[in-house]
């Protein structure tokens, strides 16, 4: 499947304004779009060049693709729907996010094509459903949203393309049409050793810290086939660049097989009661079987806050385990000691995946293996990651 890359962002900004333009063409409606915007009338943005007007309907699907569009403004909807229905889909419209998470989980779609500003909630929450119930199915982000951000969130939502408004009936087209191709091109049968056998969430309340505390432990299940869900609670903007932070950690979760999430929540600062919320949504989706967290025993608040809001929001979950970090006091006390001798290697490809903590010392090989080497005295002189049990049914 193609995953996106910033060169193949498709560009194209007009500085016009209104409503629905022509059959051809939807201008921006959204109020931040009426701005007035400097430069050219159009300009063209990484080597992009203006759709070609013959090549969509040389390549019309000969079965009508089932597609679901999620738009609120019901002009850009009906005519999104009457360009794609005449380009060979089979359009189903849905303008809410309810709606539109009901059918992207039960709906029997091709694709799915979704604004991002929704009223009801964001197409970036509605993209991530649909990649984690139909991995393969390509989703398309639309937006009049010039937030520089955006790509990067639609990046770590695992969205296949993204067109920024107003769009062109034929890049419109085009790009569905790629995207069929691409789902088309059969992929080798999976290995029984890759059927998810369990759900595993580790939750950091920065990035590198599951990695630092569980990356071996992490590495086993990823062998065994697991389904991991690596949570960062904040980008970490006080121990770096949170974007750049926040791409590392997408880069380790890449090398481990994992989905990354990334929060919000603010570096230093995190509010308990924000912090529950947001894992209780993350367990609610993922239902994992073992939760890896903080332990209550660290000298940063982060850390602490984010112990105490597992404890809440995993309440449900089978076990729950607490991890080491740099800043542990001795009052950690694990009573489980996990063998990762042949999962180092692979612990330490994690945490280069950090290049902008390489010069801490706790995340020097050296250090790193002299760690797991002085726990691994409680477990036959192996290297060992240490956990405090905090639930094992
Ligand atoms: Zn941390």
């Amino acid at each position: 499947m193609t995953r996106p890359g910033v060169s193949m962002w498709n560009k194209v900004f007009r500085d016009e304004l209104g409503t629905v333009a022509s059959d051809n063409e939807i201008v921006a409606k959204h109020p931040r779009d009426t701005a007035p915007r400097c430069g050219t009338q159009r300009e063209v943005v990484e080597g992009m060049q203006p759709a070609k007007a013959h090549s969509a309907a040389a390549q019309l699907p000969e079965v009508p693709i089932p597609v679901l569009l999620i738009e609120d403004d019901p002009d850009i909807g009906a005519l999104l729907r009457r360009w794609l229905d005449k380009s060979g889909f089979l359009v189903t419209l849905a303008d809410d996010v309810p709606r539109a998470m009901e059918l992207v989980r039960d709906g029997d779609f091709a694709m799915v094509i979704t604004d991002v500003e929704l009223p009801s909630g964001s197409g970036l929450n509605v993209a991530h459903v649909s990649k984690k119930v139909a991995p393969k199915r390509p989703v398309l982000l639309i937006t009049a949203d010039n937030d520089p951000d955006l790509p990067i969130l639609a990046l770590r939502h695992k969205v296949d393309d993204f067109l920024r408004k107003p769009l062109d009936r034929v890049r419109v087209v085009q790009t569905l049409l790629e995207m069929q191709r691409n789902i088309e091109v059969p992929e080798p049968p999976s290995s029984p050793r890759l059927v998810a056998r369990k759900t595993v969430v580790a939750i950091g309340a920065h990035p590198d810290d599951v990695e630092i505390g569980v990356g071996g432990i992490l590495a086993e299940h990823a062998a065994q086939g697991d389904e991991i869900i690596l949570v960062a609670m904040s980008p970490g903007a006080q121990g770096g660049h949170a974007t750049v932070r926040a791409l590392e950690a997408e880069a380790a979760a890449e090398r481990l097989g994992a989905e990354l999430i990334v929060g919000d929540c603010s570096d230093t600062d995190f509010v308990e009661s924000e912090a529950i919320r947001f894992l209780e949504g993350v367990i609610k989706e993922h239902a994992p079987d073992i939760v890896y967290t903080h332990t209550k025993n660290d000298t940063h608040q982060d850390h602490r806050c984010v112990h105490s809001a597992t404890m809440v929001a995993a309440r449900g979950v089978a076990e729950v385990f607490a991890y080491q970090s740099p800043s542990t006091t001795t009052d950690f006390k694990p009573t489980r000691f996990v063998d990762i001798s042949e999962r180092m290697s692979e612990k330490l490809t994690l945490l280069a995946a950090y290049g902008s903590q390489d010069h801490r010392p706790y995340m020097q090989k050296q250090a790193v293996e002299a760690a797991a080497q002085y726990w691994g005295r409680f477990a036959d002189y192996t290297s060992v990651e240490p956990l405090e049990v905090m639930r094992s049914r």
